[in-house]
């Protein structure tokens, strides 16, 4: 019999990288530091209104979110019309390229930064424009904006930037945004915004400046409720109103919803909690250096190694072997999540036994 033609995936989909689950912190040994998570456990006023919505899951959320976007409404003095949320804040950069982006268009960005950065505008058709990072892992500005053509429809700018750890200040923010046409627009990535206070101003004023400005921002880190998907954009209305209308309609639960309002609620409780990482990231960063270990500065919670990959292999073999688990990036390096104190003393020691890696 003649074999009948099967179903098949578009060339762009058949191309993206199969998804590799990593290892999975299986037993209260196993310290998960690959993932840039919170290791803090919820707020008891977050547990508590998880257990209300609990109650309510026969129920749709609302679609339009607006509990949670009049909470972030007032916090920020912006209007309802400028805050679109979603599933996290990858899943508002997802109806963020959906919206904006036809096949073709151009989409910059850093790299190394953020692995969801290309998938998502391969998934779009979209053109991913990488520009290498600087020799001290910083974004290159100048290039970037040089990068800019016609077909340019989307900056995106990871500020703080993951891997690295590095991030943009606020004069270079504004200095970049004074080169770019206004028919571009900016977006800033701010998933660790809460980890680096002092980049010299707020960039609400910048976007309050600038209307091809567009902020991203998310509960996943420092607000620790990373298995609950919500996120958000600060955006011009009509950008925002695009946001909106590209979601997945209910994508952002009711516990996610009330979840977040509760975080909103207790935020001095994690900007306490952000401190402490904070002092143990510098903590961190300053011995792993005494060690000899080159380390760019943080201003996040976790810290980055550049390192080729026989060197990055044998590291992450050792961190695995102490039941540590860290990120390595293959032709780049070794990312490591801050973790308690106790997990941070363990990467130490796994630091100082692999010192020959450091040259
Ligand atoms: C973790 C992270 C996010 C946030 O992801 P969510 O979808 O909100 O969980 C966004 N951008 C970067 C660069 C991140 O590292």
């Amino acid at each position: 019999m003649k074999s009948q033609p099967t179903p098949k995936l578009r060339a762009a989909v058949a191309g993206l990288p199969a998804y590799i689950a990593g290892r999975k912190a299986d037993s209260a040994l196993v310290e998960p530091l690959a993932a840039n998570e919170s290791h803090y456990l919820p707020l008891p006023s977050v547990l508590s209104a998880l257990a209300a919505g609990a109650v309510k899951v026969n129920r749709y959320p609302d679609m339009a979110s607006v509990t949670l976007r009049t909470r972030l409404a007032e916090e920020f003095e912006l209007d309802l019309d400028e805050i679109a949320v979603g599933p996290g804040s990858v899943g508002v950069l997802s109806q963020l390229i959906s919206a904006i982006c036809d096949p073709g268009d151009e989409v910059i960005f850093a790299w190394r930064s953020f692995e969801a950065y290309p998938i998502l505008c391969q998934i779009a058709g979209a053109v991913a424009v990488k520009v290498p990072l600087t020799a001290d892992e910083r974004h290159d500005l100048g290039a970037i904006a040089a990068a800019v053509s016609k077909k340019t429809k989307v900056v995106l700018l990871c500020s703080p930037n993951n891997p690295t750890g590095t991030s943009i200040s606020i004069a270079e923010l504004t200095q970049f945004l004074d080169k770019i046409p206004p028919r571009v627009l900016v977006v800033v990535d701010e998933a660790y915004r809460e980890f680096a206070p002092d980049l010299g101003g707020d960039t609400l004023a910048l976007y309050r400046k600038y209307p091809n400005l567009c902020l991203l921002r998310t509960f996943s880190k420092a607000y620790g409720l990373a298995a609950l998907r919500v996120g958000y954009a600060i955006a011009g209305p009509e950008i925002a109103e695009g946001l909106r209308r590209t979601q997945v309609p209910f994508s952002v639960s009711a516990l996610a919803e009330g979840a977040a309002v509760a975080a909103i609620a207790a935020s001095d409780d994690m900007t306490n909690r952000a401190a402490q990482v904070i002092a143990e990231r510098d903590r961190m960063i300053a011995a792993a250096r005494e060690l000899g270990w080159t380390v760019p500065d943080s201003t996040a919670n976790f810290f980055w190694l550049r390192l080729d990959d026989s060197h990055r292999e044998q590291l992450v073999t050792a961190f695995d072997a102490a039941d540590i688990l860290v990120r390595g990036y293959a032709g780049d390096g070794v990312r490591i999540t801050i973790g308690t104190q106790q997990a941070n003393d363990r990467v130490l020691s796994v630091l100082a036994a692999q010192r020959e890696l450091t040259n």
